[in-house]
């Protein structure tokens, strides 16, 4: 089962074209002005099947894209991987993965190298506030954008440096913001205020 913190179908924020995200609960870095604060406890959240979750993502049948985000996705990298074979029976899709680990060390670690074998863009380092530069889909300068396959290539400039989109979508009365948000959005958003370790 994975620990579901949140989903969102069909977004323009999160990455080239229209794509569903699912942010997992629980991520063992407290980076200072992290975006998602509510999502670093390990707690149970909302436990779903990996198929189930493919199907939740997919529902919209434009989508052709998938963002694994966080809390942070390696802490259930079994099940998300189970996840993303399922959604690809299905559909050709895209996937992109941010974590707070950097990608050396990953190494040795099977159950993240089998979640790596299913992504196509890996955006990977601890969230460095100060180094917030407004550019590209990496909260920070520090942050690298790794292309694991070619599926993704030409939107790298995009990746990288392009401009940030961020959507504010309103839930039973509370808002879920969608995106990589420009400095000043991610500042008002921003409740944590540990040092990164
Ligand atoms: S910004 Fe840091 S603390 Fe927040 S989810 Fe990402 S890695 Fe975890």
């Amino acid at each position: 089962m994975i620990n579901v913190a949140e989903t969102c179908v069909g977004t323009r924020a999160l990455g080239p074209g229209l794509r569903s995200v699912v942010w997992v609960q629980g991520c063992p870095f407290r980076c200072r002005g992290c975006i998602a604060p509510d999502w670093i406890p390990f707690r149970e959240a909302r436990a779903v099947a990996p198929d189930e979750l493919a199907g939740e993502l997919l529902a919209d049948p434009d989508v052709t894209g998938l963002t694994l985000s966080g809390g942070e996705p390696m802490a259930q990298a079994s099940g998300l991987a189970a996840m993303v074979r399922a959604a690809r029976a299905g559909r050709e899709l895209s996937v992109i993965c941010f974590t707070g680990f950097r990608r050396e060390e990953l190494a040795g670690r099977p159950d993240a190298q089998a979640l790596l074998a299913e992504v196509d863009v890996l955006i990977d380092g601890r969230y460095v506030r100060s180094r917030n530069d407004d550019r590209g889909l990496r909260g920070s300068g520090n942050q690298r954008v790794h292309h694991l396959t070619g599926r993704l290539a030409t939107a790298a400039g995009e990746l990288a440096d392009g401009p940030r989109r961020a959507e504010v979508r309103v839930r039973g009365g509370e808002a879920l913001l969608v995106g990589v948000p420009p400095r000043a959005l991610a500042e008002a958003f921003t409740t944590s205020d540990e040092e990164p370790r």
